[in-house]
C-alpha cells in the first residue's frame, strides 16, 4: 500500500486527470454530490449521475452539458430500496452502455433525526441505515464484477466526523457512518490482494449544503466552505495519484 498524499485537501489535479474514466456518483442532484459530478466531468470523466430525484439530476446534467463537458448518463436510484434486483439492473445497464466502471462515489445520505437514542423513532432509524449503509452495500455488491474488470478502479465511501468519534444526538446518522467506515475497511482488505480496486472513505468536513443547514440551523451558511472548495481530495481519490492507497479514512479539509 502506498503512502497517502501528505494532504489530499491541497491536491492539485492535472487538467485531464479523469480522461476516459467512467464514474458513478450517488446523490448527484444536490450538495457535495452535485459538485463532485461537475468536477469529475470538468477533469474529463464521463459521469453517471444517480439520485432519487429526476429533476435535480437533470439540472446537474444540463450544467455539465452547458459547460462543454462529456455528456453524462442519468439513472434514478432510490437507495431506500432494499431489494437486490434494481441494483443488479443498474449494473447491467452500465455494463451495456459503457462496458466499464472506473469510479464509484458513495455520496448520498440522509441526516435522519437529531435526537437522543432513547427518543429516535424506529422507522427513521431503519430508513437512515437503509439509505446510508445498506443501499451502499447493495450498490457496491452489484457493481463489483464490473469494477473488477477495470484496471485500478476506485471506490469512495462518504463518512463524517461523527462516524469516527461518536457524539450525542447524532443517533442513526453517526451509527450509519461508523458502519460505513467498517464496510470500507472490510472491503478494502478483501480486495487488496485479489484485485486492483482501491477502497477508501472521505470525511468532507463542515460544508455549506442543505444537510449542514438542517443539522446546524443557527449557523451562518458562509462560515463553511462551499462544496467546490473540498473537491481536491475527491479528485485525488478518483485519479491515478491515489493508486495503491486503500483502506484509508481521509479528510477533505
Ligand atoms: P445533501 O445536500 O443533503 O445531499 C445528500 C444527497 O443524498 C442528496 O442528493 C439526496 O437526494 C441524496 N439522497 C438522500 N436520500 C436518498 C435516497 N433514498 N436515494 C438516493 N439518494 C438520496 O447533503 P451533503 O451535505 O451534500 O452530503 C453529501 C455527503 O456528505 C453525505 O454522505 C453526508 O453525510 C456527508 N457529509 C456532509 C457534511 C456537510 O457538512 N455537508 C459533513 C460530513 C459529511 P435529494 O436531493 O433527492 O434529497
Amino acid at each position: 500500500m502506498s503512502k497517502v498524499a501528505d494532504s489530499p485537501a491541497d491536491y492539485k489535479a492535472p487538467k485531464n486527470l479523469l480522461r476516459d474514466k467512467v464514474i458513478l456518483v450517488t446523490g448527484a442532484g444536490s450538495g457535495i454530490g452535485r459538485q463532485a459530478a461537475l468536477s469529475f466531468a470538468e477533469y474529463g470523466a464521463e459521469v453517471i449521475l444517480s439520485g432519487r430525484n429526476q429533476q435535480k439530476l437533470e439540472s446537474c446534467y444540463d450544467e455539465i452539458v452547458a459547460s462543454g463537458h462529456k455528456e453524462p448518463a442519468l439513472y434514478t436510484v432510490d437507495l431506500h430500496c432494499a431489494e437486490e434486483q434494481p441494483y443488479l439492473e443498474l449494473a447491467g445497464t452500465i455494463e451495456q452502455t459503457f462496458g466499464r466502471l472506473d469510479g464509484l462515489l458513495h455520496n448520498a445520505s440522509l441526516l435522519g433525526e437529531r435526537k437522543a437514542i432513547e427518543n429516535q423513532s424506529v422507522s427513521s432509524w431503519l430508513e437512515v441505515q437503509q439509505v446510508n449503509l445498506n443501499g451502499g452495500f447493495l450498490l457496491t455488491k452489484s457493481l463489483l464484477p464490473l469494477l473488477r474488470q477495470t484496471e485500478n478502479a476506485s471506490v469512495v465511501f462518504t463518512s463524517s466526523s461523527v462516524g469516527r468519534k461518536g457524539r450525542a444526538y447524532w443517533g442513526a446518522y453517526a451509527v450509519s457512518k461508523f458502519a460505513t467506515e467498517g464496510l470500507m475497511q472490510v472491503l478494502a482488505d478483501e480486495l487488496e490482494n485479489t484485485s486492483t480496486i482501491r477502497v477508501n472513505s472521505i470525511n468532507p468536513g463542515a460544508t455549506n449544503t442543505e444537510m449542514r443547514k438542517t443539522a446546524y440551523p443557527a449557523e451562518a451558511p458562509d462560515s463553511n466552505p462551499d462544496p467546490i472548495e473540498i473537491m481536491p481530495a475527491y479528485l485525488y481519490l478518483m485519479g491515478k495519484d491515489s493508486i495503491g492507497v486503500t483502506g484509508q479514512a481521509l479528510n477533505a479539509q
